[in-house]
């Protein structure tokens, strides 16, 4: 399909957040929508390397209802798209062994009940009971929720990618946006690798890029992209069906059955900002020590696979939503490493930002641009 000369609303970035507002775009009547993606593939970004999980425990209200939006989008979304994701609800079981922690995920527990999300407190009994196979002598509390879970992330971008080009959005692979034309405050036109396309309309969804769409159009978008890596193990009969999908939150290291065996990612805390894709193998080491120390029986395991992606963190891990000082220049982006989950409900939220000039499902304008030179931040502790 060759280039369209002229779109009413481009998208660029073809991960859960452009593909989910493509499609709820289009599901509101919006016509003549063009989505780019630089990529040979959609969802090769961080949605296609992320791991996958789905949950409802986070520590600030906001984060709590997105998830209460968006976790049950996700379980209807074989009846509303038509595609199979895999959602098993394993459930997350954040495992703390530091008494600050202890403080903060109690408080959050209180939240999340209160908003009507049943996590449980366990004690460092329960955790060693339910997890057999792990080491957690130093565990002090745990927090458990069995709606958590995982969902295949390339099903949901392949199913809103299906679906918005049925409804006759344009969806295509190879196009890089180089630069951004704006007259007098205004969108006129974004340039790419295969030519220039006319609009007025145009969606930053470019995750941990989005800061360099930002500059193409003179805006400042505080989006840093950190490397964060995973490895997956061959079988390991003695891992159950039913294993969760473990946090060890001090070390930021976690652990969930993939296929027949494990996966598991611990993130650098030292890495340094930028876009490199490939995988650390001396931070590996550090990952699989660590790992096997929790979980011993993982020595005999081979390793399967190993990848490395961006996590798109911003000043106060939350995402960025919204217009942005250029007129028609809107962003969707910076979920700062726990956006696959938010994807289906921040695809919705933009289609009414564009359409109805407010976010009608939820209110989410306290998480605009403008809140980081306003000083409105608000930190989200549950990130991993
Ligand atoms: C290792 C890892 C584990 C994670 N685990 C989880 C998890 O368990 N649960 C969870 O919810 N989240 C997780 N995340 C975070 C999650 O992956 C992201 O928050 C989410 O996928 C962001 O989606 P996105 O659409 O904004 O970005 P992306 O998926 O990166 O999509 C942006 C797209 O824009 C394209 N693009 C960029 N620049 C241009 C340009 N100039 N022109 C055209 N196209 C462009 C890119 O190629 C990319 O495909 C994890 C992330 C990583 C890296």
């Amino acid at each position: 399909m060759t280039l369209p000369r002229t779109a009413d609303v481009v998208i660029i970035g073809g991960g859960v957040m452009g593909a989910s507002t493509a499609y709820h775009l289009a599901l509101r009547g919006q016509k003549n929508i063009l989505l780019i993606e630089k990529d040979e593939f959609f969802g090769q970004g961080a949605t296609g390397r992320c791991a996958g999980g789905v949950r409802y425990q986070f520590s600030t209200e906001i984060n709590v209802r997105l998830s209460l939006q968006s976790l049950p989008m996700l379980e209807r979304f074989k009846d509303e798209i038509g595609q199979e994701i895999s959602f098993r609800k394993c459930g997350y079981l954040f495992v703390l062994t530091k008494p600050d922690d202890v403080k903060i995920f109690r408080h959050s527990l209180e939240l999340q009940q209160n908003l009507g999300v049943h996590t449980e407190w366990l004690s460092p009994d329960e955790i060693h009971r339910r997890l057999p196979l792990m080491r957690f002598e130093d565990a002090l509390a745990g927090s458990f929720n069995p709606g958590d879970g995982l969902v295949d992330p390339n099903s949901v971008v392949m199913g809103y990618i299906g679906a918005a080009q049925r409804m006759g959005v344009d969806c295509l692979n190879n196009v890089e946006v180089i630069n951004i034309q704006v007259v007098g405050g205004k969108i006129v036109a974004l340039e790419t690798n295969q030519g220039t396309i006319h609009t007025q309309v145009i969606v930053n969804a470019a995750g941990p890029w989005a800061g360099l769409i930002g500059q193409m159009a003179g805006v400042e978008i505080p989006i840093i992209p950190y490397r964060r890596q995973i490895v997956t193990t061959s079988p390991l009969s003695e891992v159950p069906q039913d294993f969760p999908f473990v946090l060890d939150f001090a070390q930021s290291l976690y652990f969930h059955r993939e296929g027949d065996g494990i996966l598991t990612g611990m993130s650098n805390l030292n890495e340094k900002a930028g876009f490199d894709q490939t995988v650390d193998e001396d931070f590996e080491l550090v990952n699989l020590e660590a790992a096997i120390a929790r979980m011993p029986c993982l020595e005999k395991a081979g390793l399967l696979s190993h990848w490395a992606g961006l996590y798109e963190v911003t000043p106060d891990a939350h995402p960025i939503y919204g217009k942005t000082p250029v007129e028609g220049l809107y962003i969707v982006a910076g979920f700062s490493g726990h956006g696959f989950m938010h994807g289906p409900i921040s695809g919705k939220l933009m289609a009414e930002c564009i359409l109805d000039g407010k976010f009608q499902s939820q209110d989410v304008s306290m998480l605009d641009l403008a809140r980081f030179k306003e000083g409105r931040q608000i930190r989200e502790y549950n990130v991993v």
